[in-house]
């Protein structure tokens, strides 16, 4: 049999976005690693992906169109063809929008594939029904808010130059199971001497590879930076000539006078758990740091004061004078978006007049409560709302309801397919074409199929394409192919690609995009510590801002972390290896303190609840969790739950801007389960 060896990439949501290498035998795949030229890969590949073929070939696949048998949930279907499933979708839409309008279709797709065009592939559909627009808020829409406000729209340091840092601060990130190969340049960092920081709400799985764990109380850390910007401004450790040079002088003056006076240490202390001499101590480190490298992650920002927090942390970098050191800065996203413009291929200019934008952080609301029009039909590709969105009760009573026509775009039944009155079989990233950036590094990378797609899946290109046909559009963006769109898009100069080999990328060669240096791309050409005369201030969090009675019967903080080997409720269906823990028991951890205070014993079945509802899971008593926090690791699914997931705990409120999701900012109690 003879081995060739094609290239892809992970099309997963994940800052690393790796480049891989997959052997393919007889038109089937036997093997996927790490891209060993792939310069952020270096040839490794986390455990989710490793070994992706066993996902290609999973048992559970869909591999046919499906019509529902049963009740919606029960997960009963029969196989039909892809004209039958074609039609039967566009007769229903035709009617809805012929008697209620197109807003009472919406579509819901999230970041199950990052690649650009499958990604992508049916807002031109949807813009040209005239549908509903989904705000596509879960992750960090306030942290981008934040850097917006204070960065505009400069891009992010170089994660590569992190081997240069002497102090680096990872901030809320579990990188061992989030940002992988960024670890490993910390590690290099630390092999060459630099202190290494985590500050995070628990002792997760990255603490073992620090110097320095910093507990903060939950939704604290812009309370934390204010106190360390405090710091800085009482010892004199500001860097005068680079504010001068760089930063809007008075919003950073008025920041310093409101720093020492309202966070100061003692203050700050009070607020984050944390000691003052701590906080005085690792501001102290930060400043005298030759090249201190912050790298945050997501969870701090998915609270009320999201945004607020990530203001108040950009000021740290802005007051020492981090930013133009080589290893040095602070590092929320790399803000690749200008490498290739999508406006031709998502095709705003398509809908018919402006359509109202619903929440996917609030889509149980609207599945159930919204109106003018009733949400009629949703179309679901590359994302599980059922299991991955807040207020899951409401989600289910929304899927569960029969007026509702649910169509679910999928590689496998999940949660939310089980509700589906169609399903479509679609493929992996390995059986289509597409163009991958990254928001945690700087390569840009083409893929081809490198099989033929299983079954009858058909991509979310070749799929939203065979409904416009059926719908009669004719516009010239549903004649393109994939592979057409990319070679358009990628027609379209850009900066960031100004020294790009076309002829290297479009062989799947990833390619380096190289970011606009040199200026601070805001409207005063300087970081705006303080746009419109709003300073970054502390904020409480939604969840600290509530009344006496709610802190008693909620006490514990509730807090969601990230699992080794799951992304969300992906890579569940991968029951595949007995050393893999692909589908966990669903756990809570808290402190020993927290389970002898409620009787409660290490192991046990206990039920977590809120206001929203309540959930079932074991109770882990670990002193890796402070007293008051609950941490729930990974995403379940409803089966391996048993009825609804941490996710029903989760409140449908969004973040001070940008409208995101707050799964950071919630509580709860437990008590035992029988
Ligand atoms: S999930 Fe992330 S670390 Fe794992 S292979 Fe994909 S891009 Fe790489």
């Amino acid at each position: 049999m003879t081995t060739t060896t094609h290239r892809s990439v992970c099309p997963h949501d994940c800052p690393d976005c790796c480049g891989l290498l997959v052997d393919v035998d007889a038109g089937r795949v036997t093997a996927v690693r790490g891209d060993p030229e792939h310069g952020f890969t270096r040839g490794v590949l986390c455990p989710k992906v490793s070994h992706y073929e066993r996902t290609v070939y999973a048992p559970g696949r869909v591999l046919t169109p499906l019509l529902r048998r049963g009740k919606k949930g029960e997960g009963q279907f029969a196989p039909i063809g892809w004209d039958e499933a074609v039609a039967r979708i566009v007769e229903r839409w035709r009617a809805i929008v012929d008697d209620a309008g197109g807003e009472a279709i919406l579509p819901v797709s999230y970041a199950g594939t990052m690649g650009l065009i499958q990604r992508n592939a049916t807002h031109a559909l949807f813009h040209k029904l005239g549908a509903s627009r989904l705000g596509r808020g879960i992750c960090t829409p306030a942290q981008d808010a934040g850097w917006k406000q204070v960065m505009g729209e400069t891009p992010g340091p170089d994660p590569d130059e992190v081997v240069a840092s002497d102090l680096v601060i990872l901030w809320g990130i579990d990188a061992l199971a989030t940002n992988l190969h960024f670890l490993n340049l910390v590690k290099e960092a630390r092999r060459r001497g630099a202190h290494v920081v985590l500050i995070d709400t628990w002792r997760q799985p990255t603490a073992a590879l620090v110097d320095q764990v910093v507990l903060v109380r939950p939704g604290t850390d812009g309370a934390l930076a204010l106190g360390m910007l405090a710091v800085l401004a009482a010892d004199g450790l500001i860097d005068r000539s680079f504010v001068a040079a760089h930063v809007d002088v008075d919003g950073f003056a008025a920041l310093e006078r409101t720093a020492l006076a309202d966070h100061a240490p003692a203050l700050a202390a009070g607020r984050t758990g944390i000691g003052a001499a701590v906080i005085a101590e690792l501001a102290r480190r930060y400043a005298r740091a030759r090249a201190p490298f912050i790298r945050v992650g997501g969870g701090p920002f998915r609270a009320a004061n999201g945004a607020a927090a990530l203001r108040a942390m950009l000021a740290l970098p802005a007051a020492v004078g981090a930013w133009g050191k080589k290893g040095a800065g602070l590092l929320a996203s790399t803000g690749t978006g200008g490498a290739v413009d999508l406006a031709p291929f998502v095709r705003e200019d398509l809908l018919p007049k402006p359509t109202r934008t619903v929440s996917l952080n609030q889509l149980g609301h609207a599945l159930t409560t919204l109106d003018d029009p009733r949400v009629l039909s949703i179309y679901v590709s590359h994302c599980n709302p059922a299991n991955v969105c807040p207020d899951q009760g409401a989600v289910l009573r929304g899927l569960a309801r029969d007026d509702l026509f649910t169509v679910v775009h999928e590689r496998f039944l999940t949660d939310t397919a089980r509700y589906a009155d169609v399903v479509l079989p679609a493929p992996t990233m390995l059986e289509t074409a597409d163009l991958y950036r990254s928001y945690g590094q700087f390569w840009l990378q083409r893929t081809r199929p490198v099989i033929a797609p299983l079954g009858q899946s058909r991509s979310n290109w070749d799929t939203a394409r065979a409904l416009a046909v059926a719908l009669d559009f004719t516009d010239e963006v549903f004649q393109r192919t994939a592979d057409e769109h990319i070679d358009a898009l990628l027609a379209v100069p850009s900066p960031w690609r100004a020294q790009e080999d076309r002829a290297a990328l479009d062989a799947g060669t990833p390619t380096r995009l190289r970011p606009p240096r040199g200026r601070w791309l805001t409207p005063t050409g300087r970081i705006r510590i303080s746009p419109s005369q709003d300073l970054p201030a502390f904020v409480p969090a939604a969840a600290d801002a509530v009344d006496e009675e709610t802190r008693r019967r909620y006490p514990l903080r509730l807090h969601p972390a990230p699992a080794l080997h799951r992304l969300n409720s992906s890579f569940g269906e991968r029951a595949d290896a007995a050393d893999r823990p692909l589908q966990p028991r669903p756990s809570l951890r808290v402190h020993p303190s927290e389970a002898a205070a409620r009787g409660l014993v290490d192991g046990e079945s206990v039920i977590a609840e809120n206001q929203l509802g309540e959930t079932r899971a074991q109770l882990l008593a670990t002193a890796d969790v402070p007293p008051g926090v609950a941490v729930a690791v990974g995403v379940s699914t409803l089966a391996e739950a048993g009825g609804p997931t941490v996710n029903v705990l989760m409140s449908p409120h969004l973040t001070d801007h940008g409208q995101g999701s707050t799964f950071s900012d919630n509580r709860c109690q437990l008590r035992r389960a029988d």
